[in-house]
C-alpha cells in the first residue's frame, strides 16, 4: 500500500496563481457555484467573487448566505427567471461604468436548467465582454459516474410536469441512440421514472444520480424494469435531487426500420392509428408510443 499524502492547501504556490491571473474589469463572469458540497468552489471563482463589484443571483438569500461561508460581504442583484430581461439592462449600465459583473444561481452552472442565458444573450448584443468559470455541474457530474459507454449525450432536463406533455416529450426520444439526461425535482421523482418505464423498453440501463456531492449521495445503475421498485424501496429517496440518465437505443438498420415501416402501413389501412401501433408494437417489438407517433404521420394526422 502507498504511504497516504496530506496537503496543506494554504501553501500550495497554485493558491497565489489564481489570484495573479487576469480578471478584466467591464466583464459578466458567469460563475458556476457547488451543486452541494461548498467546497467544490474553485480557485478562480472566489478570486472572482472576492473581485466582483456585484453578484447577480437567482435568490439572493441563497447566494448572500455562500458568499459568507467564503467571508464575503457582497452587494447582491437578484436575477430570476422573472426579471432577466430588465436585471440584463441594469448588468449592462454597470459593465458600461466598467464594473466585473459575476452571474450565479442558486447552484451548479447558470443557464443550465436555471438562468442565465437571457442576461449573457443581451450583454453579448451589448458587445460587452462576457467569460465563463467553469465548474460544478449537475449533469456533467453525474455522466462522469455513470459508467455508461457512450461518447453522446442528449440533455433533456426538466421533463413537462403534466404527463400528457411528458409523454409527448419522451416519444421522439425513444430512438435516440445518445445518452438522455434528465434532471428532476424530488416530489416527481415516480412521475418520471413511471414515465421513463412506459416509453422505453425496461432492459435499457438506468442510472440514478441523487443527492450528488452531498452527505446521502448515491449513484445506482439498474434496468430500468427494476427502477420503480429501487426508488419505492426506501422513502428519503423520494426527497433527494436527481439527475437520472437512459441508456440510448441500439441503432435501428435500415432494414429493421424498413420492415416496421412496411407493417405500419399495411396495417394503417386496416385498423385505426391506435389498433395499429399497438399491432405492430406486437409484431415488430417496438414501443408503441413511438409508433403511435409515426402513424399519426402517416396519416398526417
Ligand atoms: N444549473 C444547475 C447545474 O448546473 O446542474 C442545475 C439547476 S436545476 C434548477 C436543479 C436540478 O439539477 C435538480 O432538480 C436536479 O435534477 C439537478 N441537481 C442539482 N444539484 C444536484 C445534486 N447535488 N445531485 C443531483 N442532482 C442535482
Amino acid at each position: 500500500m502507498t504511504e497516504q499524502q496530506t496537503i496543506d492547501i494554504a501553501r500550495l504556490p497554485v493558491m497565489g496563481e489564481a489570484a495573479q491571473q487576469s480578471y478584466p474589469t467591464a466583464t459578466l463572469y458567469v460563475v458556476a457555484t457547488p451543486i452541494g458540497n461548498v467546497t467544490d468552489i474553485t480557485l478562480r471563482a472566489l478570486h472572482l467573487l472576492a473581485l466582483a463589484d456585484v453578484v447577480a443571483c437567482e435568490d439572493t438569500r441563497k447566494t448572500g448566505a455562500l458568499l459568507q461561508r467564503f467571508g464575503l460581504n457582497k452587494q447582491t442583484i437578484a436575477a430570476h427567471q422573472h426579471n432577466e430581461r430588465e436585471v440584463a439592462d441594469k448588468i449592462i449600465e454597470r459593465l458600461h461604468a466598467g464594473q466585473r459583473v459575476a452571474l450565479v444561481s442558486d447552484a451548479g452552472t447558470p443557464a443550465v436548467s436555471d438562468p442565465g442565458a437571457r442576461i449573457v444573450d443581451a450583454v453579448r448584443n451589448a458587445g460587452l465582454n462576457v467569460a465563463p468559470l467553469p465548474g460544478p455541474s449537475a449533469v456533467i457530474t453525474a455522466l462522469s459516474a455513470s459508467g455508461l459507454v457512450n461518447d453522446r449525450f442528449h440533455f433533456v432536463g426538466f421533463l413537462p410536469a403534466k404527463s400528457k406533455q411528458r409523454e409527448a416529450a419522451l416519444a421522439p426520444l425513444v430512438r435516440e441512440t445518445s445518452t438522455l439526461v434528465f434532471y428532476e425535482a424530488p416530489h416527481r421523482i415516480v412521475d418520471c421514472v413511471e414515465a421513463l418505464m412506459e416509453a422505453f423498453e425496461p432492459a435499457r440501463q438506468v442510472v440514478f444520480a441523487r443527492e450528488l456531492s452531498k452527505l446521502f449521495e448515491e449513484v445506482h445503475r439498474c434496468a430500468l424494469g427494476e427502477a420503480l421498485a429501487w426508488v419505492k424501496a426506501d422513502q428519503h429517496r423520494e426527497r433527494g435531487e436527481f439527475v437520472v440518465l437512459v441508456e440510448g437505443a441500439v441503432a435501428e438498420t435500415d432494414e429493421q426500420d424498413a420492415e416496421a415501416e412496411r407493417i405500419l402501413q399495411i396495417l394503417l389501412a386496416e385498423c385505426s392509428v391506435k389498433q395499429a401501433a399497438n399491432l405492430a408494437a406486437q409484431i415488430t417489438g417496438r414501443k408503441k408510443n413511438a409508433l403511435y407517433e409515426r402513424a399519426l404521420q402517416i396519416k398526417g394526422e
